[in-house]
């Protein structure tokens, strides 16, 4: 086995990984990057890039389908499902290209391929042709689709977030199991192109969404829109002759069957770190094979372990593995020394149509007999109602003490760009007042956002 020693060892060559090794290379240091898989990152080969792809032709379909309102009429429009696919991947191709060349430029000698595995605190096994000694290690391994019973036995009729994009043409009939981020927006746009879908979930629970009140009328509208099943208890999945036989209990105990091509299951993600084998680093695992981890310095315990991205199930979101990436970066090459950031706002956004967003914190996290919050509806904002998407509804939370801005949930149009207002505004502690005295242009979806902020001014005053 060829022997290799170097100051930090990255593990992934996604969006966390890379990131490490930039940094640790900036500050001088020898790295080397493992990976087991193709080249690219998560984001821009199976994540957010082609499901956002997606989501653009299905927001193009929608439009025309609903052109009526505006006095347009459009006949006969017809979804070429191939071309729509085609166009998904080649696009997606050209994003993870430039990555893939980016990683590819590295010198040889820095890259590893093959998995990884620790066999002490700092030395790794790569496959069983190389063994890497390091002064620090950084485990930025992502994250997988997870897939639970009983679709684990009926693997070859599921698809998840990582083959959705390889179809060569749409399905007629989609179950997608699951009423998270990634169900929901794959899920809407599969609809909006024309394919039958039918939603399952166990709970009624839309995304990330937590108030009870941006809940309830997300579930309104997209209830209307979509067939969600909620509240669902799916008793088996078993395969037919017409593909994949689903069958459930609804809550009032009814059993129902239906028969579909696919099923789209996106019951969550895992963080990839079972097959580390992290026992033999010495650190302490919770149940789910977790290590104590801290979020500010991306610590593992006290080793010289650091963890970014998807593996820590943290947010597993893409800025936010960029930035672990960095602190891991950072902080494996200043061990024992090491700095402790600050995270950001947290932010959130779901592309789906109305967008779903958050920032700050979470409507479960407020002490609501300190907060207030301040409401607006979309039903007759102004721009909204011009362009026809006049449904949603925003919350926004305050400190009664003080009026400073706390965080928001939001459901309702062009959301991804009041999500980072507030988002900006909450980072920087400013109150109520201090919002309301920036400028409003008119007539824009951010009046809206004024009409929440001078709702929670009123309250904030009586
Ligand atoms: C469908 C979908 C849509 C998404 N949309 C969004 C979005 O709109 N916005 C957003 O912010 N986020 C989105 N995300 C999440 C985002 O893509 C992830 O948070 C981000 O890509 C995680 O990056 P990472 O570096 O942690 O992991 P990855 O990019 O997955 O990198 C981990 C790498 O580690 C490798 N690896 C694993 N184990 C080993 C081992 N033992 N040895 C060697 N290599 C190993 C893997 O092969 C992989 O290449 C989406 C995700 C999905 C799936």
């Amino acid at each position: 086995m060829r022997e290799i020693t170097v100051d930090v060892a990255v593990i992934g060559a996604g969006t966390a990984g890379l990131n490490a090794r930039s940094v640790v290379h900036r500050a001088g240091g020898s790295c080397v990057l493992i990976e087991s898989g193709p080249y690219g990152t998560t984001c821009a080969r199976v994540g957010c890039m082609p499901s956002k792809l997606l989501i653009a032709a299905a927001d193009v379909a929608h439009e025309i389908g609903h052109a009526d309102l505006f006095g347009i009429s459009v006949d006969d429009v017809q979804v070429n499902g191939a071309q729509v696919l085609q166009r998904v991947r080649s696009e997606r191709d050209r994003f993870a290209g430039f990555v893939v060349e980016d990683t590819e430029a590295l010198p040889a000698e820095q890259r590893l391929t093959g998995k990884a595995r620790f066999v002490g605190p700092t030395t790794l096994e790569v496959d069983d042709h190389t063994r890497v000694t390091a002064r620090a290690v950084v485990i930025a391994s992502g994250s997988s689709p997870f897939i639970p019973p009983p679709f684990n036995e009926i693997l070859d009729h599921v698809i998840t977030s990582d083959e959705i994009f390889e179809m060569q043409q749409l399905p007629k009939r989609v179950a997608v199991v699951g009423t998270g981020i990634i169900g929901l927006e794959l899920g809407q746009a599969l609809a909006r192109l024309g394919v039958r879908v039918v939603f399952f979930s166990r709970s009624n629970k839309l995304g990330p969404l937590i108030d009870p009140e941006v809940s309830a009328v997300a579930l309104e509208q997209l209830q209307g829109e979509l067939n969600m099943k909620l509240e669902v208890n799916i008793t088996a999945a078993t395969v037919d002759e017409q593909g994949v036989r689903m069958h459930w209990r609804d809550a009032t105990e009814v059993e129902h069957t239906e028969s579909f091509d696919k099923v789209v299951v996106a019951t969550g993600r895992q963080p990839n770190i079972g097959a580390l084998n992290l026992a033999a680093t010495g650190l302490q695992l919770n149940a789910r094979g977790q290590p104590e981890w801290d979020p500010r310095t991306t610590q593992c315990g006290s080793l010289p372990i650091f963890l970014a991205g998807d593996a820590s199930a943290y947010l597993p979101l893409l800025h936010e593995a960029a930035d672990e990436g960095r602190i891991a970066g950072e902080n494996a090459m200043l061990y024992p020394q090491l700095i402790e950031h600050e995270r950001r706002t947290p932010l959130a956004i779901v592309f789906t149509d109305p967008q779903i967003a958050m920032a700050g914190l979470r409507y479960d996290e407020l002490d609501l007999d300190a907060t207030e919050i301040g409401t607006v509806s979309f039903a007759n904002q102004g721009r909204a109602r011009v362009m026809g998407r006049n449904q949603g509804l925003l919350r926004i939370y305050a400190r009664r003490r003080c009026g400073t801005l706390l965080g928001t949930e939001m459901f309702g149009p062009r959301m991804e760009h009041i999500a980072h207002l507030l988002a900006w505004a909450i980072q920087q502690k400013i109150t109520v007042q201090q919002a309301l005295a920036m400028p409003f242009y008119h007539p824009v979806v951010e009046e809206g956002l004024r009409t929440a902020l001078r709702d929670l001014a009123y309250k904030l005053s009586s």
